[in-house]
This record gives C-alpha cells, structure tokens and sequence, in this order.
C-alpha cells in the first residue's frame, strides 16, 4: 500500500470495487483502524470480511485473522490475492518450508493479512512471533466458537484471551453470524471483549425467500421446486440421516443434476473432494448431513432445501444463511412432516444429556414447529425469535400466497376421538382408516369397524387428514409416541379441543410453493442477448478460475457478471463503474471482458 493517506471509503472504491459501504461497515472499520475493540454480529452475507480488512490495509503491520476452517483461508487468501492484497496463511494445511517462508513475510513487514488457525495462533512459537513482528489487529471469525453450548465450540479459542494480555495495545475485533444472547454474551465474557463497541446488524436476510411445506410427495416436490427456477444453478439439500443423503444423491443425479453426497461417514478425501467441487465448479448440488457447511464462503449459493427438519430455529437460520451470500434472490425451502417431529422427540429423548438439557431441546424444537405452523409471514417469526421487531415481508410463502384457513374445529374433534376410542395405541394410518371407515384387515382385526366413530370422517381424504394430524400435532395436542410404533396419543391440552370449546383453524395442504415472482434470478429469466453474454462470461471465468486452481467466485462474482451482461461495458472506464471490478481486477481482467462484450453481438 502507498504511504499516502487513504480513507476507508477510498480503499473500499478503488481496491474492492465497491461504490458504498453496507450497513455498520464504515462505523466498524473506523472504530477499529483508529485502535478500538468491536464485537460484531451480521448475519451471514452480511459483509464481515470487510470490517477487518480494510482496518488492516489502513494499520501499519499485518492484520491476524484467526480462523477456524482450512478451506475458508485458502479461499479468502486467494481472493484477497486477486485484489492485489499480500495475504497469506499458516495452518498445517502447508510445508515446513512454505510455513517458514510465511513466517520470514510476516516479521519483514511484507504482509498486509496473515489467517492462522487457532491452535497455531497459541504455540509459543507463533506467539514469539508475535512479538517480535508488528500485528495491526486482531480479528476473531466465527467467534461463537468460543462458545460450550453451541454446537461449533472449538476448545482452541478459549485460550484467544491470551492475545489481549499480550498485546493489550492491539485492537481486536470479534465477529459472528450467531444471533441468540447468551451465544453475545459468552462471546464478550470469555474473550475479555466486555468493553469493546458492540455492532449488532438486522439478522433479516432480505433476499432469501422462505418457502415451507407439508410434506406429500418428497421426491416430487423437491423436483418441482429444483425445475421450476433452480434448474443450472448451485443449492445445498439438507437430510436428516446418511442413508437419505446418500439416496437423495443418487435418485438426483438419475434425474440428471450434478448431485454429490456429503456426510461424516464418507472419508476425509471424499468429502474434500465433494466440497471443492461445489466450491469451484457451476450449478452443483450438494446433498448433505449438517456436517456440512460451516465456513463454506460460496457468495452464489441459490438455495438452500430441507428435506428433514433442522433441530432448531438457530440451526435452521444457520443452514438457510448459506443461501444468497451476494445478495442476489435466493430460496429458503424446507418440507416436513409428522415423523420429523416424532423422530427429533425420539432423538432428545434418547440423548444421554441431563433433563435440563432435554428440556431447552425439546422447547427449541416447539420454536421450530411454531415457523413450521404459523399462517403469518415466516420472516417476521424468525425474526421475532432472534429479538427483532419486523413488519410482513413479502417475500416468504404465507406473504405471496396467504394460506387458506379453514374451519377445523369438527375434523379435530373427530380425529381426537377416534383417537381416543381405539385406546391411544395406533398410528396415524389405522385412525384415519377407522375415519374414512375402511375395513382392512387390521381395522377388522381389532374390532374397530364396530366402533362408533367408524366412518365419521368422510368428508375429508386421506391426504387431508394426514395434514389435519400433522397440525394438531404441532400445536401440542397430539403426541406421537415413538415407543409404541408412532402411536398417537392426546395430550392435557387437547382436551377443551375435544370437547368442542376450542375453535381450531387449519391450514389448507399446500403441496407446492407460489410461483416464482419476477425477481428470479435464474439465468433463463434473463432477456435472451443478456442471457447469452451472461453464459459467455460465465465460461470464461471457468476458464480463468481453473487456470489459477481458484473458486470461480474468487475471480469475479455472478452479481458482477450479470451487471456486465445487462450494461455491456465497451471501454476500460465503463467498466471500472461496475461493483466488483476495482484496480486490480481492471488490470487484470479488463480487456478481455470488454474483448468479450464486443464479441458477443447483442442481436442474435
Ligand atoms: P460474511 O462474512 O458476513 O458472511 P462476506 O464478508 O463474505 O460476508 O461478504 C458477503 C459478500 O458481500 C461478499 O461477496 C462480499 O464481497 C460482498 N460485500 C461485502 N461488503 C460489500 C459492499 N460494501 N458492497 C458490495 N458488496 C459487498
Ligand atoms: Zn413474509
């Protein structure tokens, strides 16, 4: 960097490309180059990155960036490089000899960001370094970590205290995506940050559109969802278990999607492998456990899609925050049903933690079912979770397609009873035959074509009752009973309902999400010159991104892309103008993509 003054502003134009500062960036980045502590909290998308590079380019010294996942510095390292910022990074990923080599630029000055991993960070010998070489600044990622009840705690970071009684006169800035209060507050406590400026950002993610469903017909309903605007494009789908990963994967790729499998039991080297694909390559879907996604930095991830469901509202905004990083449209799906509740139940039940514990889990989970449930905007309950007042969205499933309420009061007495006649001892299968009054073999074998609510429920079919079962579910009347073959049983509070006192509203089954609005982003949406430029552009980032062994998104961003596209820049200055392209990336890109404008005629 020149010696000459720069301002954040004047970095963040001339060497990120970007017109304007998002949110508390600039508040942040002042605070901290001018020496101040920060805990920062931005969703995922959010732009934290920024917040300690550009106090690291304006510090003299090298900003330490302590990170917890090897994938994420590589990349992040290559990126910066794009840009022309001296990065490096120190984890056991490296040689003896490129780790010592990394050492030898960070004491002589030549680094602007240094990213260390944890457990490197502590060695006395890193820290020795430390100590004789100049850090700028301190930064935290992921600083949750530090963390004992979260699910991400990594031991390492219990010891990030040290840095601060060291080198107290070292700004330190902490960052996380996790939202909840007591997550804040360990974070501040545990990492001596009490007295740092706190930055809370909106948790809204406004670009994710979140779409939840009964589940009818899995396969069909993620297929229509996948076609029907997906189609091309890069998505995560969440399973509960390996086995639906590993099948969901295989029927996927049958279907023709470039679909790989992830989870903890395939082996180091596959997993690896998997990940670098979706990382690198265009339009791959990656089906997997949550063992996978934490510190995955792909900006163009178009979707994210449930198959089970999440363990908690945390979880789940965690896992949907993967979705639409570059601020682009992005889906948020998710499909359930009543043995995904049964089987979450069964999974804390059986946990060998304290009844405490269960406790918090069980009402995590009724948090879920209350997203799960709600016939308002989605967005507004999640957020309303997180602690933040918001209006309608717009821009979830009950928003652009307000649910159909119907009258229930009479099928939930019906369902009730039916449930309670046949002794509490059936699954949802037997009581809605004894319903729709069939006699198979098993409803004559118990006696229950005899009963008197055999044959009450006409009214409704089977796939109507099985959405009103999943309903009374959730909202705590009925319980599934894992330890009787998914028995259903009645719980206290289903009694006023039983007895008619209660007028219970349900929602109508909707097996499908509304239809995409205009604010599509899928390649096909676009007019069909911009479309074809787009694709042109698109195959020479490939071609650049495999020459460099980078992420595609680490030479340029689909949202920058697609302003080329739409603007189809025919000089060097026109393009300087687009988000995305500063100095570095005009000198180094710059003629070909004007090159490639001009080659791509905007009349077919
Ligand atoms: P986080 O770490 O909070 O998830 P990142 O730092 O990775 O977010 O930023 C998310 C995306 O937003 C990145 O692609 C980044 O380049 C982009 N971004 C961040 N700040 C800005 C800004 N001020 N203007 C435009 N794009 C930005
Ligand atoms: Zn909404």
């Amino acid at each position: 960097m020149p010696d000459s003054p720069a301002s954040p502003l004047d970095l963040l134009q001339r060497v990120f490309g970007y017109p304007a500062f998002r949110g508390a960036q600039a508040e942040i980045a002042a605070r901290v180059a001018g020496g101040g502590d920060a805990l920062v909290l931005m969703p995922t998308g959010g732009g934290k990155s920024l917040c300690y590079q550009i106090p690291a380019l304006l510090r003299p010294g090298t900003g330490i960036v302590v990170s917890p996942l090897i994938a994420l510095m590589h990349d992040q390292v290559a990126a910066l490089r794009e840009l022309g910022i001296a990065a490096a990074y120190l984890n056991s990923s490296l040689s003896a000899e490129a780790a010592r080599q990394v050492e030898q630029d960070f004491l002589t000055g030549r680094l602007k960001l240094l990213y260390v991993a944890p457990e490197r960070l502590l060695t006395p010998r890193f820290l020795d370094l430390l100590g004789r070489a100049r850090p700028a600044l301190f930064a935290i990622d992921e600083a949750h970590c530090v963390s004992q009840w979260g699910h991400d705690f990594r031991p390492e970071y219990l010891g990030l205290n040290v840095l601060h009684e060291r080198f107290p006169e070292v700004p330190r800035i902490a960052l996380t995506a996790t939202a909840d209060a007591l997550t804040r507050r360990e974070i501040a406590e545990r990492l001596d940050l009490t007295a740092a400026r706190v930055f809370a950002a909106s948790f809204d993610r406004p670009n994710i559109r979140y779409t939840v469903l009964e589940k009818v017909d899995v396969r069909r309903q993620l297929l229509a969802f996948l076609r029907d605007g997906h189609a091309g494009e890069a998505g995560i789908v969440y399973c509960g278990t390996r086995r639906r990963v590993e099948e969901t994967a295989d029927w996927l790729a049958a279907e023709g999607f470039s679909a790989l499998p992830y989870h903890a039991g395939l082996d180091a080297d596959t997993r690896r492998r998997h990940q670098d694909r979706f990382l690198r390559e265009d339009g791959i879907v990656m089906v997997a456990t949550i063992a996978f996604g934490m510190g995955i930095d792909k900006p163009d991830v178009r979707f994210v899609a449930h198959l089970d469901l999440p363990r908690s509202l945390e979880g789940y905004y965690q896992e949907t925050g993967r979705a639409g990083r570059d601020g682009l449209p992005a889906e948020a799906w998710m499909v359930w049903g009543l043995q995904d509740v049964a089987a979450q139940r069964r999974f804390i039940e059986e946990s060998e933690a304290e009844d405490a514990h269960k406790r918090i889990a069980h009402a995590k989970l009724d948090a879920l079912l209350g997203l799960v449930e709600t016939a308002a905007c989605r967005r507004q309950a999640l957020l309303d979770y997180f602690g933040e007042k918001s209006g309608p969205c717009g821009n979830c499933d009950n928003c652009l397609a307000p649910p159909t309420l119907w009258d229930g009061t009479e099928a939930a007495r019906k369902l009730l009873s039916t449930v309670y006649r046949t002794g509490q001892r059936f699954g949802a299968g037997q009581v809605i035959d004894v319903l729709l009054g069939k006699r198979t073999d098993k409803v004559a074998q118990w006696g229950h074509d005899q009963l008197s609510v055999f044959g009450i429920g006409g009214e409704l079919d089977d796939k109507r009752w099985r959405s009103v079962v999943r309903q009374l579910a959730v909202r705590g009347w009925l319980t599934v009973d894992h330890d009787a073959y998914g028995a259903l049983k009645l719980t206290e509070a289903a009694r006023p309902v039983l007895k008619g006192e209660e007028r219970v509203m349900l929602r109508e089954v909707v097996a499908r999400r509304p239809k995409r609005t205009r604010q599509a982003a899928a390649v096909a949406d676009l007019p069909a010159a911009e479309g074809r430029l787009f694709e042109a552009l698109r195959d020479w980032r490939r071609r650049q991104a495999e020459e460099k062994g980078v992420p595609a998104y680490v030479i340029l961003h689909d949202a920058t892309l697609k302003t080329i596209a739409a603007r189809r820049p025919a000089s060097l200055e026109q393009l300087a103008d687009i988000a995305g392209i500063g100095a570095r990336k005009l000198e180094s890109y710059g003629e070909a993509l004007v090159a490639l404008v001009a080659a791509v005629p905007e009349e077919a």
